[in-house]
């Protein structure tokens, strides 16, 4: 793995971009190919954030959402964002492509489900909401998975991606023709001087006219958003199969969350698929996340 020094001494450029997950790096070589000097800096490794223990789907569909969407904002600002979100699929698989990133790329479907009988009917409308905004949607009752789901919304041509990947191939991407990455440089300070920004790290300071902050949460906090986090867990597990997995994506619409995908192992044996499985477990502390009945990471495995 391409390690980056940190950043030691002064820099000046268009464009300084502050954290290396997919966000940062992603508008780093955006800002890159318009023809902008770009600097990143990371506090820590390349994708040590949560892009880097992320399932890697890069799908519009995010849980029952547009309904939600269209009550507050209305139809056309909700289709905004749809065409944003499906804009993003096209934007990755473009710089991917174009950068020789090989991240393991696959346009599979994307299912949200729902085991709940009593959910079916915001199941359907949510799927009714995404198709008025133009999205791939349908609603469907079989999704390829090895226990029973009362239905599902179904999301086609969505992408599945190896996150730390595509990270470290964005890095790589933007670290030629002398611009650069800086691993190991943690942000403690900014101030705006004139047309500028001065960004200090630990043992450098980069003057940018245009700072990026790609952090999460917010650096140098001063409306104390810290206070609004809290810790949670998510648990995963990820297991061989004799044949091929079931091709597409799928996320359970109830609580706990169940997400299913299929990643690659990086042994050799010819980086093969298998499925992965993330529950994403409730804020920690806040009781046990299983109830009797609801399929558990092992079952969704199969
Ligand atoms: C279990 C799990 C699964 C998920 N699966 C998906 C999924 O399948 N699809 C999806 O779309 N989303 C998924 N998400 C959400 C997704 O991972 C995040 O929304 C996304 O990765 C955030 O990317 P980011 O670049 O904004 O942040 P990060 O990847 O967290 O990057 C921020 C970086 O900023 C750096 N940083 C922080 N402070 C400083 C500082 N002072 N100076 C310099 N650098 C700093 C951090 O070290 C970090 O590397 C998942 C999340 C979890 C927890």
């Amino acid at each position: 793995m391409v390690a980056y020094e940190p950043l030691l001494g002064d820099l000046d450029v268009d464009v300084l971009v502050i954290g290396g997950g997919i966000a940062g790096t992603t508008t780093a070589l955006l800002r890159k190919e318009a023809g902008r000097s770009v600097a990143l800096v990371e506090a820590d490794r390349l994708a040590s954030g949560s892009t880097g223990r992320s399932t890697g789907t890069v799908t519009s569909q995010h849980d029952l959402f547009y309904v939600t969407v269209v009550d507050k904002v209305g139809e056309a600002s909700a289709q905004r964002s749809a065409e944003a979100n499906q804009a993003a699929i096209a934007i990755l698989e473009g710089l991917t492509d174009r950068h020789g990133v090989d991240a393991y790329p696959s346009r599979l479907a994307s299912h949200v489900f729902t085991r709940d009988e009593s959910m079916v009917d915001a199941v359907r409308i949510e799927a009714d909401a995404a198709r008025r905004l133009g999205l791939p949607t349908a609603f469907v009752e079989d999704v390829d998975l090895s226990f029973a789901v009362a239905g599902a919304v179904r999301f086609d041509g969505q992408l599945q991606i190896h996150p730390s990947r595509v990270v470290r191939g964005f890095a790589a991407a933007v670290a030629g023709d002398g611009w650069s990455v800086h691993e190991h440089s943690r942000v403690v300070g900014m101030s705006a001087n004139g047309d500028t920004v001065e960004v200090t790290t630990e043992r450098g300071t980069i003057r940018a006219r245009q700072p990026v902050v790609a952090t999460v949460l917010p650096v140098l906090d001063q409306g104390f958003e810290f206070a609004k986090t809290r810790p949670s867990r998510s648990y995963g597990i990820a297991a061989g199969l004799g044949g091929e997995p079931s091709e597409p994506m799928h996320i359970s619409a109830e609580s706990p969350k169940r997400s299913r995908t299929r990643t690659r192992i990086h042994a050799a044996a010819a980086r093969r698929p298998v499925p992965a499985v993330t529950q994403l477990a409730p804020p920690t502390g806040s009781g046990p996340s299983y109830r009797r009945g609801t399929p558990t990471p092992r079952m969704c495995s199969r």
